[in-house]
């Protein structure tokens, strides 16, 4: 029930059976007894002299688990077996006053009841003397107090004299005593004396004396209440009466002892006092007084005392809660410390990691400066060097310009002459480019404003790209509001001019032939638009917002330009006050707008010279055409460069002693190199589609070119491209710009290498060399796996075909799954012969070997060999050797 022993606080149940003064007393001493005792809980229950209610009472007290029960049995039968049975089922049980059949109780206090009688009987015959007579009010029939009493004063009485003439039931109460003693009285006129059980009934017999007029007869009760039987007696209304003992202090004391296993006795009789007469009876009221008044005043200090201890009790629960909750601030104190001491820490390492950011963004910065300064060093050299370049430039484009128009020039020294005439035009252009955008961000650059007709200057301009838009199929639009009308306007001419052969070639550039080119403008009289659109690659949306950056080009890797254009053409458009957009949709095309604001100059609209003319247009757009004449006894070179001039420079240069064929990227030099089987390949590094490394493997790759030796050319002279471009198969290895005359000897040196090889390979087929060895035995000769594979697989197919003398070229080279112009010049590279000479020579060879070491007859060797007769076979080795079968074999046999 309770979790600590300590704590355990018990339950004790008084069951009453009545409820009279003297258990009222009782009841008071158990209160307050029970104040003594803080481990123990009262509660007093009264039949109400009911046997029914009081076994209710106990089965209440069972149900709510009281520790102990004392009864006061309201009559022994009925009460027995509840008792005995809450006995028997473990609840202590304590019998006091009354009494029960058998002995199924933990412990009894009773009263000697007997003693009371004695004590009674003695009193009235102390003052009756032998001739008392006596009445007796009994209590209840059945009740063990009544019968103890009864008994007690019988025996006594009768022994000494007295003589009890009548004994009848009042029930323990006045109302039913006074009717008895009524009857009892007039039966038997003569008694002097009445013994009452009780004070209650003794007051009874009292009134119904007076009554009577019977003042003489003496009256005795029993139980002595204060406010009862000794008030009383102290107010003459009855004579004597005898103390009950209620000891209630000695129930709780007995009920304890039991609870907590101490000695208590089993049985206990309360001895019995003397009687209470008038001499004492005063006393003993005044003595009750003070005893109500202590009870009372103690009473009020266990009130106090309770409250002291309830506010103990709060008290203590405040300052443990006083002291929990400082506690609780001493520990937010100490989290808040902490939280501070962290802040102050986090605080310091970001101020030190700012501090840190800063040093790095003064550093970032300090190098920023650097950048800036070296790129201005840069461009300042630049600058230098442009200013520097355009005198002498100037001085080679004009004799260069010159020399073109001449008329007496060779055609390839023509071809020549405006390789460089185009070239230094295209320099000159990027100088100044170069030269006005310095001007332009040194804030140097002016405007000289003319007023011109925008009609007329734009169709000037136009006319320019109409040859080279015809030449690539590319349809040419100009397109105006209001052609027909002059369109006056100032303007720097020159810079439009520029901004617009800049716009216009660009488009050119990037949109492949067959496409479509539209220059188209319009004026709202305050605004000039003109826009340039093409069908061409387009731009990506990535790189849009880049494109009129300085030095900015989307193939870094292919350029096609300097990058400088448009960022000049924004700058010129600015200086004009104006605008310049790009709109553009990747593979589809793009749309560049210049918008100027409409103002005019003083003077009359002039005609001014164009800057730019078709020279420009050629230079900047245009390759030069040559005619190379095809000579079959030269080697063919095959040159592969996307930059169509590198190719005719080149092919100019090497014209005199090869036969030049071309090609613009990769791919076309792979098929290119398939379908002539050429004798050398040059071919740059950085090339479109396909580029020279993945070129050069495929050539290698191929049966039918792997043995041509490739010359990669390159701008990048780094270690590990060359590296790179060897790896790819490459034998030789030339960076631009280079010397004509090492381009030439390298050309030269690669040829004769593999003329070299090729005589190897002669010299070991050829019939007279004396080795007996097989044709396949070509140790020494430097080839390649897969001309050794090509060779040993043509080998096969002729052994086992050499017999049949209809074996053709073309058989073989279906065979070997070449067409037969490419068999022809694989086997003419490799070998030096041509392949029916080579067959030719093969079939000799195993000729002489079956004469020297076989006696087959000359004709079996002539057909097994694939003659078509001995005689032929006869004439041909004569030729070859220089002797005939017939006279080997006679030699052998000497
Ligand atoms: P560049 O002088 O090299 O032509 P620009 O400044 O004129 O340089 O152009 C910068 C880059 O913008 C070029 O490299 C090219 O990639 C891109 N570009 C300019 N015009 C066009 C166009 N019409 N179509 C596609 N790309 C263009």
């Amino acid at each position: 029930m309770f979790g600590c022993s300590d704590n355990k606080v018990y339950k004790i149940g008084v069951s009453q059976c009545s409820q009279d003064d003297w258990r009222m007393k009782m009841n008071d001493e158990i209160n307050r007894e029970i104040m003594f005792h803080e481990d123990a809980v009262v509660e007093i229950r009264s039949a109400d002299d009911n046997n029914a209610k009081q076994i209710e009472d106990i089965r209440y007290f069972v149900d709510n688990d009281f520790d102990i029960i004392i009864v006061s049995p309201n009559e022994a039968a009925a009460l027995t077996p509840i008792i005995k049975q809450t006995y028997e089922n473990g609840v202590p049980i304590v019998i006091f006053d009354r009494n029960i059949n058998g002995d199924s109780y933990t412990a009894r206090i009773g009263v000697d009841d007997e003693g009371l009688g004695k004590s009674a009987a003695h009193y009235a015959l102390h003052l009756l003397g032998s001739g008392a007579k006596a009445i007796e009010i009994y209590g209840l029939k059945g009740s063990t107090p009544a019968e103890g009493r009864h008994d007690g004063f019988l025996k006594e009485f009768e022994t000494n004299g007295g003589v009890l003439v009548a004994s009848e039931p009042g029930n323990w109460n006045k109302e039913d005593a006074i009717p008895v003693t009524d009857s009892l009285l007039r039966a038997y006129p003569d008694i002097n004396l009445i013994y009452a059980h009780n004070d209650r009934m003794a007051i009874g017999a009292s009134e119904v004396a007076e009554r009577l007029g019977r003042n003489d007869i003496k009256i005795i009760g029993i139980d002595a209440a204060p406010n009862i039987g000794i008030q009383a007696v102290a107010d003459s209304i009855i004579d004597a009466t005898f103390l009950y003992p209620t000891e209630g202090h000695r129930l709780i004391k007995t009920a304890l002892s039991i609870l907590k296993n101490e000695p208590y006795d089993r049985e206990t009789i309360i001895p019995v006092s003397s009687a209470v007469d008038l001499s004492n009876a005063d006393i003993l009221l005044r003595q009750n007084e003070t005893l109500k008044e202590e009870t009372q005043k103690m009473k009020i200090l266990k009130a106090q005392i309770d409250d002291y201890w309830a506010q103990h009790s709060s008290q203590t629960s405040l300052f443990y809660a006083s002291i929990a909750i400082i506690i609780l601030l001493f520990g937010v104190g100490f989290l808040l410390l902490r939280a501070y001491w962290q802040r102050s820490r986090h605080q310091k390492e970001l101020m030190a990691q700012n501090r840190l950011l800063e040093e790095e963004r003064d550093k970032q910065k300090q190098l920023n400066e650097q950048l800036q300064d070296a790129t201005q060093s840069k461009l300042m050299f630049f600058t230098n060097v442009s200013h520097d370049l355009r005198t002498p430039l100037t001085l080679i484009a004009e004799p260069v310009a010159q020399l073109a128009s001449a008329e007496n020039l060779t055609p390839q020294q023509h071809t020549l002459i405006r390789i460089a005439d185009k070239n230094t035009r295209i320099l000159q252009r990027l100088i100044n480019q170069i030269l006005d955008f310095r001007k332009y961000e040194n804030g140097k650059l002016n405007l000289k404003l003319t007023e011109v007709d925008f009609n007329k200057t734009v169709h000037d301009w136009m006319e320019s790209f109409y040859a080279i838009a015809k030449k690539r199929d590319i349809k040419l639009t100009l397109s105006a509001s209001d052609p027909e009308h002059p369109l006056p306007i100032a303007l720097d001419l020159e810079k439009i001019e520029r901004v617009f052969f800049n716009l216009l070639s660009n488009a050119f550039k990037y949109t492949p032939d067959n496409g479509t080119i539209t220059m188209s403008y319009e004026c709202d009289g305050d605004t000039l638009i003109f826009r340039v659109a093409d069908t061409g690659e387009g731009i990506s949306e990535r790189d849009l917002g880049n494109i009129f950056d300085r030095f900015f080009q989307v193939d870094r890797i292919h350029p096609k330009g300097s990058g400088i254009g448009l960022s000049l053409a924004k700058a010129f458009v600015e200086l004009h006050g104006g605008t310049i957009s790009v709109e553009s949709t990747l593979n589809k095309g793009s749309v560049f707008t210049v918008s100027l604001p409409v103002t005019h100059v003083s003077g009359d609209v002039v005609c001014p010279e164009k800057a730019i003319g078709r020279n420009e247009v050629t230079a900047e757009l245009d390759t030069i055409e040559t005619n190379l004449s095809f000579d079959t006894e030269k080697p063919i070179v095959l040159i592969i460069d996307d930059n169509k001039d590198i190719q005719k420079l080149v092919g100019e240069l090497l014209n005199d002693n090869y036969n030049i064929i071309t090609a613009t990227n990769g791919k076309d030099g792979v098929k290119m190199a398939a379908k002539y089987v050429p004798d050398l390949i040059i071919c740059d590094v950085m090339m479109p589609v396909m580029d020279g490394m993945e070129c050069c493997r495929h050539i290698k790759e191929e049966i039918s070119t792997s043995h041509i030796p490739v010359l990669m050319l390159t701008a990048c002279s780094m270690d590990e491209q060359r590296v790179q471009g060897y790896d790819s198969g490459a034998d030789g290895y030339l960076s631009k710009p280079f010397n004509s005359a090492v381009l030439r000897s390298k050309c030269a040196s690669l040829i004769t290498n593999r003329k070299r090889v090729k005589e190897l390979w002669q010299s070991h087929i050829a019939p007279h060399v004396k080795t007996g060895s097989e044709p396949s035995a070509r140790k020494n000769i430097p080839t390649s796996d897969i001309d050794d594979e090509f060779y040993n697989r043509f080998l096969e197919i002729f052994k086992a075909e050499m017999g049949h003398s209809d074996l053709n070229v073309d058989k073989i080279a279906s065979m070997l799954g070449l067409e037969r112009s490419q068999f022809y010049r694989k086997i003419k590279a490799l070998t030096n012969y041509a392949p029916v000479e080579l067959i030719r020579r093969l079939r000799l060879q195993h000729g002489r070997v079956l004469l020297t070491t076989t006696n087959k007859t000359i004709s079996e060797i002539a057909y097994e060999t694939g003659f078509s007769t001995p005689a032929y076979f006869t004439k041909c080795y004569r030729d070859a050797y220089g002797e005939t079968p017939s006279e080997v074999r006679s030699k052998l046999t000497k």
